[in-house]
């Protein structure tokens, strides 16, 4: 007896996975005119991509691919947000550096292609601009006016219900995809039937494709975030502090990074030994999302460790000159790890497995979606 089928039809793509890289997947198919199903375990999104900071951050990013990709999928995130009625909440990006070692590795990076449309305000001008933020020893500020931040939890259903409405894309949810072999998914509810199938499952690296997923050393990655009450003013953009410089490849991989990379290993290095680094964006609500730590394991224990909470706090308050408000909600996410920052892989001809493994797919899943879909479908699908 064949197995019951979970949705009937053939789709041209079965998209595994409903986070961003799954629906930025099930958007290049649905432009391109091709049926989509997204087909996803979870009752409502649940992963990275609602648990992050939803800063799409371009200044930053690693020179050549990831620059590029992160500002392709900046322009897309403003057309898709203005589609879906996604509220924009910040544009831009505040780096402030409290170690005069920051001012060559801004200088240097200012020469770059990347630099362009940036600007370094000195502490003068920055307070002119901004008079709340107040940093007793800040050294000076690039100021990048490329990026953006949405508030995640709202817009990932947002682009889920755009992409239904607009190109008839079904999900399939409470479903759990056991095997992908085109034309045939078998499910936990029964059989899918696609020509093509992307599978983008996150940080499951046990599940579907797991070997293959093996071959790229992919590890997981925990963070903790915090969210705090508003301060009574509005940032003037999405903040980072020096510690920035050493996490971000656009300005750790250049050479002038070594002098402050010393005096934070001697200055923070219980910061540095927890993988923290500051992010602080801002709500509708004038709430502030800040974060965060890295801690890598195969499986990451669940603990927010309440010490790492308080290093990032003490990092805002040194950072902005001000106390940290009330802390209002904590929580952990995880993300896939890899030395390389994403791959592409395709077990078979009509299968792709993506996975973003450098805690950006908010800021080059829109870019990546295209690509995988040219990658399978070719410019042209000719439907
Ligand atoms: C705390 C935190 C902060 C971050 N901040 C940022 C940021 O500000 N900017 C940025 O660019 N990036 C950020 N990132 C990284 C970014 O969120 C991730 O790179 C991105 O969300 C990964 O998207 P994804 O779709 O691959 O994974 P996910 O969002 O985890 O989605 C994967 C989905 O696949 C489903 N799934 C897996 N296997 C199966 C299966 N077999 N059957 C059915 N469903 C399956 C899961 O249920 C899940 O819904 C952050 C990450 C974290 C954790």
């Amino acid at each position: 007896m064949s197995a019951p089928s979970a949705v009937p039809g053939i789709f041209d793509l079965a998209v595994v996975g409903a986070g961003i890289i799954g629906l930025s997947c099930a958007r290049a198919a649905a432009l391109k005119g091709l049926r989509v199903i997204v087909i996803d375990r979870d009752a409502q999104a649940n992963g990275a991509s609602v648990r992050n900071f939803g800063l799409v951050v371009v200044t930053g990013q690693e020179r050549g691919t990831a620059w590029n990709r992160a500002r392709r999928s900046c322009a897309t995130w403003q057309q898709v947000a203005q589609e879906a009625g996604i509220p924009i909440l910040q544009r831009g990006l505040w780096l402030t550096a409290r170690r005069r070692e920051a001012l060559p590795i801004f200088e240097a990076f200012l020469k770059t292609e990347m630099g362009e449309g940036c600007e370094l305000l000195s502490p003068a001008a920055a307070r002119a601009r901004c008079g709340e933020l107040n940093a007793k020893d800040l050294q000076a500020v690039l100021v990048s006016p490329d990026g953006l931040r949405v508030e995640s939890r709202e817009a990932i259903p947002k682009i889920a219900a755009w992409l239904t409405g607009r190109f008839g894309v079904q999900f399939l949810r409470q479903t759990t995809v056991l095997s992908a072999e085109p034309p045939r998914l078998e499910t936990s509810r029964g059989v899918v039937q696609a020509s093509a199938v992307a599978v983008c499952p996150g940080d499951d690296l046990s599940g579907l494709y797991a070997p293959r997923i093996a071959n790229y050393q992919v590890t997981r990655c925990k963070l903790q975030m915090l969210r705090l009450a508003g301060p009574g003013f509005r940032l003037p953009a999405a903040l980072m502090s020096d510690l920035g410089l050493l996490r971000y490849a656009g300005y750790s991989a250049l050479p002038e990074t070594a002098p402050l990379r010393a005096r934070l290993e001697t200055e923070q290095h219980e910061h540095l030994k927890h993988g923290i680094h500051l992010i602080v964006v801002q709500s509708a609500d004038a709430s502030l999302v800040v974060g965060d730590s890295h801690q890598y394991a195969a499986t990451p224990d669940p603990v927010a460790d309440a010490r790492v909470d308080q290093l990032i706090l003490e990092e805002f308050a040194a950072a902005t000159g001000r106390p940290a408000p009330a802390v209002l909600e904590r929580w952990t996410g995880t993300y896939a790890s890899a030395a390389d920052a994403m791959f592409i892989d395709a077990p078979a001809p009509d299968v792709r497995l993506v996975m973003v493994t450098s805690g950006s797919g908010a800021s080059t899943g829109f870019a990546l979606g295209e690509e995988v879909i040219a990658d399978l479908f070719g410019v042209s699908p000719g439907r």
